[in-house]
């Protein structure tokens, strides 16, 4: 029997970890701290959150009232809750900075407050936080050059975590997930914007020349190793930092030509925009410290990932359609130029 807390569990990864624990460990019961952003939502809860073993929070992961409630009375912590679009944090930054950074001092301030009873404290960070790769694969030891303003809050933020875990002995783990994709990921993220512009038949928006590469990871991949490290002798795991990544990346351009083809045959459009300032040029993932660790590897490939989630998107209109007017955000470019991105 195991109380987890899970904050922003109403958005895309974390309401698939729930939903993926859950069905796996019926003796189990979850605590979800959401506030509800746009990209957050009760419909993504297992059966709406309507069930005893769900107890729900609507509530800011920055209120050390509400947080402090909430972590007394859990066994483990996973840290989810975060602003989590690059682009819109070029937009506008203040949300990231006050979520990602203050709200995980305020999650770690109180998971040290109630460190005799967690067993362990997931803190998702990202695999941003690294900037373009050096190399031909980014292991853990990567340099750090967060490249836009959600990266660096992300990288305070994972930095922040190591830190209390040095000085104050916290348990935690820090774990750098690449590019993750699957079912309920807000359409302002491209997987699911190319999926659905081509289901509308729309032209797919290729960011320059869509040269950047990133290394994508199939949401139930990323659960199973997050089952993994909540379950693994907490020697083997604690004061680590964890990628989490297929090995494999494939470019903007690449991945809109696929998911086009699979959709609507050779009748997709492209539309070719300006670049992202701050764009990441190649992510690529080495996972050999989780496999070691964790002897765990992803199972899902590309395509059949992307077969599974265009097949939900087919099926779930109603849940996206609502999300059709946060497609698109103003960026001003280099030049000076506005464009919707
Ligand atoms: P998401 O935007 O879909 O979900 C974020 C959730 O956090 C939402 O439910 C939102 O309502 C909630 N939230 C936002 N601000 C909050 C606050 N102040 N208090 C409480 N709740 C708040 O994001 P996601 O894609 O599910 O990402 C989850 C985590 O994984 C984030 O920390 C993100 O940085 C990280 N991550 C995501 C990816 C990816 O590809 N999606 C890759 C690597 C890491």
């Amino acid at each position: 029997m195991k109380t987890i807390l899970l904050t922003g569990a109403a958005g895309f990864i974390g309401s698939n970890f729930l939903r993926y624990l859950y069905y796996k460990y019926p003796h189990y019961s979850f605590i979800v701290l959401d506030a509800l952003t746009y990209s957050g939502s009760e419909d993504n809860l297992p059966n709406r959150g309507q069930d005893p073993r769900i107890e729900f929070w609507h509530g800011n992961v920055q209120n050390p009232d509400i947080v402090d409630n909430l972590v007394a009375k859990a066994d483990v912590v996973v840290h989810f809750a975060a602003e989590s679009h690059v682009t819109r944090s070029i937009y506008d930054n203040l949300d990231f900075f006050k979520t990602d950074v203050i709200g995980t001092q305020v999650v770690t301030n109180t998971v040290l407050k109630h460190r005799d009873h967690i067993d362990r404290f997931i803190h998702i960070s990202t695999s941003e936080v690294y900037g373009t790769a050096a190399g031909a694969t980014m292991n853990e030891t990567h340099p750090l050059n967060p490249m836009s303003p959600y990266a660096a809050a992300k990288c305070g933020a994972d930095r922040l975590v190591y830190s209390y875990q040095q000085t104050y002995d916290i348990p935690a783990v820090v774990v750098r997930p690449f590019n993750n994709y699957g079912p309920y990921q807000h359409l302002e993220k491209l997987i699911p914007r190319l999926i659905t512009s081509s289901l509308l038949q729309e032209p797919l928006t290729i960011h320059g020349e869509g040269k950047a590469a990133r290394d994508y990871l199939f949401v139930q991949d990323h659960c199973a190793a997050l089952d993994k490290i909540l379950h693994i002798d907490r020697d083997k795991v604690i004061g680590e930092v964890i990628n989490l990544g297929s090995g494999n990346s494939i470019t903007v351009l690449e991945l809109a030509q696929l998911i086009g083809n699979m959709i609507v045959g050779d009748n997709y459009e492209l539309r070719f925009i300006g670049d992202r300032p701050g764009q990441v040029l190649r992510h690529t993932c080495d996972s050999s410290k989780a496999l070691k660790l964790l002897n765990w590897q992803p199972q899902i490939p590309l395509r059949e990932g992307l077969e599974r989630t265009i097949e939900w998107y087919r099926e779930n209109t109603s849940w996206w359609q609502r999300q059709l007017n946060f497609r698109q955000i103003p960026v001003i470019s280099n030049d000076g130029k506005q464009e919707m991105h």
